[in-house]
């Protein structure tokens, strides 16, 4: 019997959350607000065995909300206000979230980055909080080309993150938008590998160069692709529920997280939706324990290579590893 309960142990683990999108994080109290009768009861898709048939459900689901409540800095605040208190009341103490571009087609006269400062300005203290522009394979257009190349010089932005169904292939704009990005000191990711196969991880990384995957599941299947991640020193930003959920893989059982770390890949856990998969953080850890079997070295190990790629001092990374070590061995 161990010494502390699983929920327990979770909870006191310092953690970060690296892969969470603003807009699929709409706490249901909000959903509530704008359409009381369907958000009246937790969504069908919140049970554990939900399983949506394919992306365009998810997406389906997602839109019943999105272009309702995310149009305007004021409701970016309000939800956002409440997702980072509830993050922090799990112990997690540094957050990468996204917020998506094509909020800037929707907002009327107000300039795009006042949603920027709005969701900064709903950062508590005690969290350390790095924003990121997410935006469509193909989003880099007219307007909002634009706005994209002025983002990037942003104050409010951390960096620039590529999401939504991993189609079309990688175009070229982006190689060359992401290496501008990088060159303002702004951190580059992608989504690549949830649905598509390993050659997207590996064009994520190669063609984009990206240090940071979102997802990456696929790079399991080829060897060349997995050396390429440890030699490129890669981190995969996982989402275990989100991919049960999604059918990106057939069962947490089968999720391939473990493997991945057996390889020496850094992978970190996150939650990607919690609007749309009605989970937490802490519940991640937990399945990962009951359902794939991670002994709770390695849910340590998870945390801490989630603050080997934090931006944080030195310092901090170290104080938080020392804590990690002491809960491992309370
Ligand atoms: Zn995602």
């Amino acid at each position: 019997m161990p010494a502390v309960d699983l929920a327990a142990f979770v909870q006191r683990l310092p953690k970060t959350e690296t892969h969470l999108h603003l807009e699929g994080s709409l706490p249901l109290e909000l959903a509530r607000r704008i359409d009381p009768e369907y958000f009246g009861t937790p969504p069908a898709y919140w049970r554990p065995d939900f399983r949506f048939t394919d992306f365009a459900q998810f997406q389906e689901q997602f839109d019943r909300y999105f272009f309702k409540w995310f149009v305007s800095p004021e409701n970016y605040y309000e939800s956002c206000r409440r997702v980072f208190a509830d993050v922090v009341a799990q112990n997690v103490v540094y957050l990468e979230a996204s917020f998506h571009l094509g909020t800037a087609e929707r907002i009327g006269d107000v300039p795009f980055r006042e949603i920027a400062r709005a969701i900064r300005a709903a950062v508590p203290a005690g969290l350390e909080f790095r924003l990121f522009l997410g935006m469509f394979r193909d989003h880099y257009v007219g307007p909002l080309a634009k706005i994209v190349d002025e983002a990037i010089a942003w104050d409010e932005i951390a960096g620039v993150d590529l999401h939504g169904f991993e189609r079309p292939e990688f175009q070229p704009w982006t190689a060359e938008v992401w290496t501008r990005a990088r060159s303002l000191g702004k951190v580059t990711k992608a989504h690549a590998g949830e649905f598509a196969s390993a050659a997207d991880v590996r064009r994520a990384v190669e063609y984009l160069g990206v240090h940071r995957v979102q997802h990456g599941l696929s790079a399991i299947d080829d060897p060349a692709v997995l050396q390429l991640l440890r030699a490129r020193g890669v981190t995969l930003d996982m989402t275990p529920i989100s991919n049960v959920k999604l059918l990106a893989v057939p069962s947490m059982s089968a999720h391939p997280i473990k493997r991945f770390l057996d390889a020496g890949v850094r992978c970190t856990v996150s939650t990607d939706d919690p609007m749309l998969f009605g989970n937490r953080l802490n519940d991640e850890y937990a399945a990962l324990a009951r359902e794939a079997g991670l002994d709770r070295a390695t849910l340590v190990r998870i945390a801490r290579n989630g603050f080997e790629v934090a931006d944080l001092s030195a310092t901090a990374k170290a104080n938080y590893a020392r804590e990690l070590e002491a809960a491992l061995t309370a």
